[in-house]
């Protein structure tokens, strides 16, 4: 098919891998499997590859696979609205108007930082930027900073920047689990064996999903995972000598509840002498002074905000309306839905990538996309093997759907365990997560179904 554009605001691909400079920005699930299964590359030079060579990969495979070009880039969607009496979406940017068939949102989850509105911040006298929105040009050497938020991102940057700061004051709302990161630099001879022999590449891919799966089996059993903390424990107490440390830094959840983090990297650093943990959250900011929950006081020259996305409140979804003017945002009041995370009533014809309830703690997005991309272009084929004009899922079947998954999400360890993360959506409820195995993913979500739809006839032509 080459009948299509894509929408992009910023001036290149590679999306997450294109926005997140920050230092030692990495995926946290093995390369092999974190890639195209049918781009295997095996040039990566670690077992996690980190976020220059993801970025040139994902450049790449968009060359090569043809579609750079179809890229309109530094157009931004403002508006999507379905038009019944056309049959076509009406999508608005900031460089003009396109009518189209069928929408794929692929907006990106974890897209739009997640900026806290905390008192005093925007008098903050300093420099301020989100982890996503590193500011390079900002020399951190012998500056006094405050690192706001302990997730993911932080567990990654901070052990880059501790030697290079003067101080650094690190506030932590939650304890988190961090495992170690069996990462490894991949041996120029390795790399020229998996290059040689694809087979090999296939190999490596299918026993780091297996691994990955062996994984996922805990999610779902959260006995399985309280076994596993022995190791984050183990990880600790090897790693923090001092027990007040020890003791702040050790969650009181179970394990999976929150995104789980690997770093061999991020305890050490937190034991330096120039790393103060507070183990608060900020209440705000007076002058240059970062406050603490607990009313500890630190004085600094720069505030990093590591305070993540808005994963459940997409800002896409608040520019994507049906044919009565109604957006998602506003069908969804703050929990997301829809028919095997792809498809929600009332939207004909739009399909979204990484939508509600298909999230996995230990999988990679990749997969997930891939499966969703076999339903879509089997959806696509459909329709215009058959000269529809639309397919809308029909309410009552997003609607079962929707319970059997809520049903399944309670005895799993991201609701179970005992924590708050933002896998749970504004109302409280889990709106993010997939409560099976990542293969039950795959089958479900393999192939249109076209009875699960309302199929509108009438056009005959082409579907583009
Ligand atoms: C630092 C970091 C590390 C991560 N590590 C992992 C990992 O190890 N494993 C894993 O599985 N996942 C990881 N993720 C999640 C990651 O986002 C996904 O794996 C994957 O990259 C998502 O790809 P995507 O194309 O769906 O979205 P994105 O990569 O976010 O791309 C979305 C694109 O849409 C564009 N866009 C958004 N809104 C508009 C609009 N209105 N108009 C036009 N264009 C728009 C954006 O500019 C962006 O280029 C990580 C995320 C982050 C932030």
């Amino acid at each position: 098919m080459t009948d299509f554009v894509v929408l992009e605001k910023a001036d290149d691909v590679g999306g997450t891998w294109r926005a997140n400079t920050y230092p030692g920005c990495a995926c946290d699930v093995p390369s092999a499997l974190y890639s195209y299964s049918f781009a295997p590359n095996p040039e990566w030079t670690r077992a996690f590859a980190t976020q220059p060579e993801i970025h040139a990969y994902l450049r790449d495979v968009s060359a090569r696979y043809g579609v750079t070009g179809h890229v309109r880039f530094r157009t931004e969607l403002t508006r999507a609205q379905w038009d019944d009496a056309l049959q076509r979406w009406v999508v608005e940017t900031t460089r003009g108007r396109y009518t189209a068939r069928l929408l794929i949102a692929g907006a990106g989850p974890w897209n739009e930082p997640l900026v806290p509105e905390l008192p005093g911040l925007l008098d903050f006298p300093g420099e301020v930027f989100h982890s996503a929105w590193w500011n390079h040009d900002y020399d951190l050497r012998g500056k006094r900073v405050a690192v706001l938020g302990t997730g993911a991102s932080a567990v990654q940057f901070v052990p880059r920047i501790q030697p290079r700061v003067a101080r650094l004051d690190l506030f932590q709302r939650t304890a988190q689990w961090v495992l170690p990161k069996p990462d490894h630099h991949v041996p120029r001879v390795e790399r020229a064996l998996l290059r040689r022999f694809p087979v090999l590449q296939r190999a490596l891919r299918s026993a780091e999903y297996l691994g990955m799966e062996a994984l996922g089996v805990g999610f779902r059993h959260p006995s399985v995972l309280r076994a596993i903390q022995v190791v984050g424990r183990a990880h600790l107490l090897a790693t923090v000598r001092d027990p007040e440390l020890r003791r702040a830094l050790t969650p009181d959840y179970t394990l999976g509840c929150k995104r789980l983090l690997f770093s061999n990297e991020y305890y050490p650093a937190l034991t330096r002498p120039n790393v103060l943990v507070h183990p608060h959250a900020v209440r705000g900011v007076d002058g240059s002074t970062v406050i603490g929950t607990d009313g500890s006081r630190a004085e600094v020259d720069c505030i990093v905000l590591a305070t993540g996305f808005r994963i459940l409140d997409m800002p896409v979804a608040g520019r994507v309306f049906d044919a009565s003017g109604r957006s998602l945002a506003d069908h969804w009041q703050g929990s997301p839905s829809a028919y095997l995370g792809t498809a929600v009533s009332g939207f004909p014809n739009a399909f979204l990538l990484l939508g509600p309830n298909l999230g996995t703690g230990h999988s990679s997005a990749f997969m997930i996309l891939e499966a969703q991309l076999a339903y879509v272009m089997s959806a696509v084929r459909r329709i215009r093997a058959a000269g529809w004009s639309s397919v809308d899922v029909r309410p009552e079947v997003q609607a079962a759907y929707d319970a059997e998954v809520q049903a399944a999400l309670p005895t799993t360890v991201y609701n179970a365990g005992g924590c708050s993360s933002y896998y749970l959506d504004a109302n409280g409820r889990n709106s993010f997560s997939w409560p099976w195995s990542t293969g039950r993913m795959r089958s479900r979500i393999r192939e249109f179904d076209e009875g699960a739809y309302t199929v509108r006839t009438g056009e005959t032509s082409t579907v583009r």
